[in-house]
């Protein structure tokens, strides 16, 4: 059987993430390690959850280890770009994790904090840089740091950063990168702006996939109530939760505006609740999402900036209380439960205008959805206009769609390296006035305007 000793790593990285409960590796690190070692460009079709930062960042950090020398002032070897604040700061945190007692340096360049601190911080040279691309860009145009010393380049998550509207941004940055340098990007999906960037940024890349991204919705126990309309979905919502008082639930909105309407109601009702949205400055999102983690919190109101990357063992459910307006997102947003073998429920809200887009859902995981309550509504398989998955074949292609299990099972299939994390136990009943200060936000210091802009979810 595969273990990590095989894949061509050195000893110490095998062992350092042994001490992590690294056992196996998963199949994007089985499939992306070798090549990365070899020095191959890599294109991932993989999602967050999948174990795809160690997939590139322990090659990675093995290569850095190996090379030795000291990066000089302000130059980074190693440049990662990632989409969201939250993605950054997880990437970087697993990636300090696999080169502790090394003497790499793993730092950050995001919006929405001292924008002095991080040029002070890049002063003395980066191993590796983790970065959104708007921050990024700001500090290049400051001087803080130069990307010619760059020998190796990840995109990661970059149908969001397209989504985001951050391809200019990318094919800057591309062109301060060193054209003799070892590219990765990763991708939850592949339509055709993504194989553009590939042939674009990637040099003969070997191609790597792990189950198709639509499949992630099978993990889930899926079901949805039909509402009249948008006024029953508070009250719904209210018994879901109140009905699930151990439960650690992730509720998905559509708006900034709509997230922090209703993420206040939750609270004046005694849930433990925060949100996270494009309005929250970072210090916000981060007091949120620890406090989520910790359960000083159990309800956690979010937009789609939430829906990928956020890694939290134990989310028993998410609730798409407003159906995404792309069914790619839904498959994102369900993946936030089911991870690390737990189990997960997912239990969508739909009106009668929403219709359509549940259609979406349904033609791209290929499952019919079960109904918790509520009838169909009429027209329900009418194509909503303008709308849908973006043209990733498979299960759109007309088959029946298969019946999601009814909620309430346990089994159904778990991709390999789901035994991590499995001691992970919901504490006591969180309900309860706690709450971490969000409700007094403070003044955002240095914004990032682009990243702020952009990051309009
Ligand atoms: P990622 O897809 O990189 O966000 O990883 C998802 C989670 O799986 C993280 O909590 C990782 O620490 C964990 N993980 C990744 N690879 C493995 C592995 N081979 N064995 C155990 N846990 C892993």
């Amino acid at each position: 059987m595969t273990d990590f000793s095989t894949l061509g790593l050195s000893a110490q990285i095998v062992s350092r993430i042994a001490k992590e409960g690294y056992e196996k590796p998963t199949p994007i690190q089985e499939k992306a390690i070798p090549l990365v070692l070899e020095g191959r460009d890599v294109m991932g079709l993989a999602q967050t959850g999948t174990g795809k930062t160690a997939a590139f960042g322990l090659p990675l950090i093995d290569m850095l280890l190996q090379n030795g020398r000291k990066p000089d002032p302000k130059t980074v070897k190693t440049l990662i770009l990632a989409p969201t604040r939250e993605l950054v700061n997880q990437i970087a945190e697993n990636l300090r994790i696999f080169a502790r007692k090394t003497p790499l340096k793993v730092n950050i360049v995001v919006g929405g904090a001292s924008i002095n601190r991080q040029q002070h911080q890049l002063a003395a040279g980066t191993d590796i840089l983790v970065a959104t691309p708007g921050r990024l860009l700001d500090l290049l145009d400051r001087r803080a740091l130069r990307l010619d010393a760059v020998r190796f380049l990840v995109l990661d998550e970059a149908d969001q950063m397209l989504d985001l509207g951050f391809i200019h941004d990318l094919k800057k940055i591309a062109s301060l990168v060193p054209d003799q340098r070892q590219t990765m990007l990763f991708s939850a999906t592949m339509p055709k702006s993504i194989a553009d960037l590939s042939s674009r940024f990637l040099n003969n890349p070997e191609r790597v996939e792990v189950s198709p991204p639509g499949k992630t919705a099978d993990k889930v126990d899926q079901a949805v109530h039909f509402v009249a309309g948008k006024a029953d979905k508070v009250e719904l919502l209210r018994q879901e939760l109140s009905n699930n008082p151990e439960g650690r639930a992730i509720v998905f909105l559509r708006t900034k505006h709509g997230a922090e309407k209703l993420m206040k109601h939750l609270d004046s009702r005694g849930f433990a609740t925060a949100s996270i949205h494009g309005n929250k400055s970072q210090g916000q999102r981060e007091r949120a999402l620890k406090a989520f983690k910790t359960g000083e919190i159990n309800v956690l109101v979010a937009t789609d900036v939430a829906a990928r990357g956020i890694d939290v063992p134990g989310v028993t459910h998410v609730y798409n209380y407003d159906l995404p307006e792309v069914a790619d997102a839904y498959v994102h947003r369900i993946g936030r439960t089911a991870r690390a073998g737990n189990d997960g429920k997912a239990i969508a809200f739909c009106t009668p205008e929403e219709s359509g887009l549940l259609r979406d859902i349904q033609r791209l995981t290929g499952i019919e959805i079960a109904i918790a309550s509520g009838e169909p509504h009429a027209h329900a398989d009418r194509p909503a206009k303008g709308r849908g998955g973006r043209g990733r074949g498979g299960n759109a292609s007309g088959k029946p769609a298969r019946r999601a299990r009814p909620s309430g099972g346990n089994g159904g299939q778990r991709h390999a390296g789901d035994a991590r994390d499995g001691g992970h136990r919901d504490s006591a009943n969180r309900h309860g006035p706690g709450r971490d200060g969000q409700s007094k936000p403070r003044p955002r210091r240095q914004r990032n305007r682009q990243n702020d802009r952009r990051q309009s979810a």
